[in-house]
């Protein structure tokens, strides 16, 4: 008999080592346990409960800077760190981004840039998840064009003094250290910023509509004395953030495929018992068709996001690659979840399903 799991239709799995699936079943199970039982009280409430609880989970699993060799790091490919993505993300964005950002945005910034007295200082608490990590590039008038920030770090003897603003910043109110991006006489440099430093402050952003079981924050940078040897030693210029986001996106190829996946099995299931017209809703040829086109997406895009990651580890994973996927995957994994929603009916507006979390979750990660 052949199987048709209508989650997964080509069998990518026969594509995954035993390795790679046993994996990706401990950060299903993590992710049952810990977070889906409670993440969408946490998303109505904006909140997570526990945050450092759960960050020291992650950390036990090897889940903080996975693909980082070495200060304590696990070490595991670029594709198991896929999976990992993927199966946070099919619980929740929001857990996924804590992940990302500690570990391809924070760590990975120290990991490639920073001095062996840096990353001895934080990588191995931040891979056990007993230290988090933000990551502060977006300012209120510099997105897409970091270029133009305004942050600015001066020489003052042999001490940095940072003045700014940053905003958007995953983790930043419970983070204890920032990797903050700012102008300098050289051009853009990166700083290691204890968040106990006087002068940096981090006030939550409030008010979201996505990505609420996460923390957003901005990030006022008011004097901020650092010693000399705060700044990532190994970079100057745009290319050292910029080579941490495409860190980044790859995890998003993934995780976005998590999301739709979710919803897709919610859609499945519901159009399978709810009934109209005396039959499921699944019987009626249009409801097919959507389902069908759903599931469809769901299997390019995680072939896609498999063929990137075997050539991360390949080595041969281009910048450009990575925007073909963020750019293909998230925007079917968003309209798998828009689609599921209309499956749904009105259902498909209430947290009781994970749908329009999961879809409003998106739009962040689209951005
Ligand atoms: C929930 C959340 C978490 C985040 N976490 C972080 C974080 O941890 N660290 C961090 O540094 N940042 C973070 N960000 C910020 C994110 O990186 C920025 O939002 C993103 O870079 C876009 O910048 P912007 O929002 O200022 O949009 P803008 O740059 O103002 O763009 C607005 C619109 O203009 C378009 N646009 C811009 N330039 C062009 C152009 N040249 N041609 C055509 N169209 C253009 C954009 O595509 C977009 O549609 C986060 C954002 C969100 C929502």
């Amino acid at each position: 008999m052949t199987s048709h799991d209508p989650l997964d239709l080509a069998g990518i799995d026969d594509l995954l080592s035993e390795e790679e699936r046993a994996i990706r079943a401990s950060v299903r199970a993590l992710c049952a346990e810990h977070v889906e039982p409670y993440v969408a009280d946490w998303f109505e409430r904006g909140t997570i409960d526990d945050v450092r609880g759960l960050a020291r989970e992650l950390g036990s699993l090897g889940l903080l800077g996975m693909h980082l060799e070495g200060h304590g790091c696990a070490g595991m490919s670029a594709t198991a760190y896929g999976l990992a993505c993927l199966e946070l993300e099919a619980t929740d964005s929001g857990l996924r981004s804590l992940v990302s950002v500690q570990g391809s945005l924070a760590m990975f910034a120290i990991h490639r840039f920073g001095s062996e007295e840096q990353k001895d200082a934080w990588l191995p608490r931040m891979a056990a998840g007993e230290a988090i990590g933000c990551f502060g590039l977006t300012e209120p008038d510099a997105g897409s064009d970091p270029a133009s920030m305004r942050t600015r770090a001066r020489r003052d003897g042999a001490d940095w003094v940072l003045d700014g603003r940053k905003m958007w910043i995953t983790n930043g109110s419970v983070a204890d250290v920032a990797v903050v991006w700012a102008q300098t006489d050289d051009g853009v440099r990166g700083f290691v910023v204890p968040t106990d430093t006087p002068g940096f402050s981090a006030p939550l952003i409030r008010h979201k509509l996505s990505l609420r079981a996460s923390v957003t924050s901005e990030l006022v940078l008011d004097g901020v004395r650092l010693p000399g040897d705060a700044v990532l030693p190994d970079v100057v210029g745009l290319k050292g953030p910029l080579s941490c986001l495409n860190e980044a996106r790859y995890g998003i190829v993934w995780g976005s495929m998590g999301a739709a996946r979710t919803c897709l099995a919610a859609a499945l299931d519901h159009a399978g018992s709810r009934e109209q017209f005396g039959r499921p809703i699944a019987a009626f040829q249009l409801t097919q068709a959507k389902l069908a086109d759903m599931a469809l997406e769901l299997t390019k895009g995680t072939l896609l996001a498999l063929h990137l990651g075997r050539r991360k580890d390949a080595g041969v994973l281009t910048p450009p690659q990575v925007s073909l996927g963020k750019l293909n995957n998230v925007r079917e994994a968003l309209e798998i979840c828009r689609t599921a929603r209309t499956i749904l009916g009105a259902n498909g507006i209430s947290l009781e399903y994970p749908v329009i979390r999961h879809m409003n979750n998106l739009e962040s990660v689209l951005t």
